[in-house]
């Protein structure tokens, strides 16, 4: 039984959701859940993950930010080091969309050569009539910067914890790699 950490970042423009889908995975379930005010306008939310088909888990340490700006010096800051992304855009927004690759370009350059798991979550898919960003677009779009898709409502608590969950089976992947590599070593 492995218990691994991996620091999550959320990332996205303002307003598409995010510290709803953090809150709403926090509140959800019976595992240990902690959240912290770390400094005005910055929550951490804790939670474990457990991996499918192991006994392992991974504790996600989110960090959600309430900055608007993209380039600012408490990002930077808030962002150092981070394992997994959490990419959010909102479905009836072309905007929020277009601006991922400008949110990930700003999270790539924050750990530049290392590779980083993520998942691109396009949230508010009840407001079905408003609709903008297509879900075959998202897909194509995430499909060519390696990061998995999935689609939410937070609000009708839709499919919140698939994007998490999936983050912890990637970093958790990623740890059994290097645990290989090491052994092949010896
Ligand atoms: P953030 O700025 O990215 O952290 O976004 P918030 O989590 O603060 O949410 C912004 C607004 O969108 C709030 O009024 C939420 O209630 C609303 N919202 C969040 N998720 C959904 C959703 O799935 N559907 C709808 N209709 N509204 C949502
Ligand atoms: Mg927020």
């Amino acid at each position: 039984m492995v218990k691994l950490a991996a620091k999550c970042i959320l990332a996205g423009d303002s307003t598409v959701g995010k510290t709803s889908l953090a809150q709403i995975f926090r509140s959800d379930g019976a595992h240990f859940q902690k959240n912290y005010t770390l400094t005005a306008g910055v929550d951490l939310v804790v939670k474990t993950v457990p991996v499918p088909d192991t006994s392992d888990s991974v504790e996600l340490f989110i960090f959600d930010s309430a900055g608007k700006e993209l380039f600012s010096e408490m990002l930077d800051k808030l962002w150092e080091s981070p394992n997994v992304l959490c990419l959010v855009y909102d479905v009836t927004s072309e905007q929020s969309f277009s601006n991922c690759s400008r949110w990930l370009d700003k999270v790539r350059s924050q750990a530049p050569g290392i590779y980083l798991p993520g998942v691109l979550v396009g949230n508010k898919t009840d407001l079905a009539g408003r609709r903008t960003v297509d879900a075959a677009q998202a897909r194509a779009w995430a499909l060519s910067q390696g990061l998995e898709c999935f689609e939410t409502s937070v609000k009708e608590m839709e499919n919140f914890e698939a994007p998490f969950h999936c983050l912890a089976k990637q970093f958790h992947h990623l740890y059994r790699e290097k645990v290989e590599a090491f052994h092949a070593l010896v």
